[in-house]
């Protein structure tokens, strides 16, 4: 029998697939971890798991306990598929704002869902104080904090970083990718400087963050705006906390729609806009560092959970972004 024992021993281990378009663009192999390809359906997966696993080591989290946590979507998606095979219960708090296909997939999940209206993190009513609330008022339940509970870039640190080390035979140069929680930038950062301490680290901002200023110039800052969704970041989160770069983009959501576009009709990749900004990310990170080099970054999760969104031509209008 060559059988997987349950899904969430197929979480993580995901291909690193060459983007044959931005390589061929700048000389550079740029490669793309294939992260929509964990049963969840998100890069999220992973660290869903691991903040669950951590929260059981210490005993907080007991069989048949809850789980409450505040999440554009895929963190919510990826503490449903674990906790439902580990039977916990799921309590999900999102912004409205977020896209139909990623509210329906929790409800289809059995994920108990909580819309708020989408406001800034200063607002009492933010999708994050308000999942934090509901986990200290019920009984049994725990919060996930994927924002400052560091068991999320422990788990890009444990299994992301030495997946690309290994999957380049220890030869990657640079890597890049946006922040939400900062769990994958951070993780991935810490985990390939400890293989490689000169590898080159960059974020990828998209416009409406604050971290490129920081970083650029030391100033939390945010400028522009994007409809991008579980990227953009307004603070120095947990997760982030420590982390330094050796270069910073930003980049326009055009700019990512256009990789977007590129990676389906060139390729047959089927992505979120986050992944589109990250693979212009690293084709810029590809142009600063010059060619030969081996450059990867995230591919978070699939255009399916967009179709209503950025591959809706009335949706794009109503942003005033261009259609395909
Ligand atoms: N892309 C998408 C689509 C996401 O949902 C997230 C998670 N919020 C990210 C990127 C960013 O990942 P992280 O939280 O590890 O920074």
């Amino acid at each position: 029998m060559d059988t997987a024992r349950d899904i969430i021993s197929l979480i993580g281990n995901t291909p690193l697939v060459t983007l044959k378009g931005p390589s061929a663009e700048t000389g550079c192999t740029i490669l793309g971890k294939a992260e929509f390809l964990n049963p969840g359906g998100s890069v999220k997966d992973r660290a869903a798991l691991g903040i669950i696993e951590d929260a059981e080591s210490r005993g907080l989290l007991k069989p048949g306990g809850i789980i409450v946590e505040g999440t554009a979507g895929n963190t919510g998606i990826g503490l449903a598929v674990v906790g439902a095979a580990r039977g916990y219960k799921t309590i999900i708090v999102m912004p409205e704002t977020q896209s139909r296909e990623k509210q329906d997939t929790l409800r289809a999940l059995g994920a108990e869902l909580v819309l708020v209206p989408a406001a800034p993190y200063a607002n009492p009513g933010h999708y994050v104080h308000t999942s934090r609330r509901i986990a200290e008022e019920t009984p049994g339940a725990i919060w996930a904090n994927q924002f400052d509970n560091v068991a999320n870039r422990l788990a890009h640190i444990r299994t992301t970083a030495p997946e690309i080390w290994r999957q380049t035979g220890g030869r990657i140069d640079g890597f890049t990718c946006a922040v939400g929680t900062g769990g994958t930038l951070a993780g991935v950062a810490l985990g390939l400087r400890a293989e490689r301490p000169d590898i080159t680290i960059a974020l990828t901002d998209p416009e409406g963050a604050a971290l490129y200023n920081y970083f650029a110039c030391g100033e939390l800052r945010a400028e522009g705006s994007s409809v991008s969704e579980g990227i953009g970041q307004s603070r120095i989160t947990g997760n982030l906390d420590g982390l330094s770069v050796d270069a910073q983009f930003r980049v326009p959501d055009a700019e990512g729609l256009n990789w977007v576009r590129r990676l389906n009709a060139e390729e047959g990749l089927c992505l979120g806009l986050s992944s589109g900004i990250n693979v212009a990310g690293a084709v810029r990170l590809a142009r600063l560092m010059g060619p030969g080099h081996i450059i990867a970054t995230i591919l978070c999760d699939s255009g399916l959970r967009y179709l209503s969104t950025i591959y809706n031509p009335d949706w794009l209008a109503a942003k005033g972004l261009a259609p395909a």
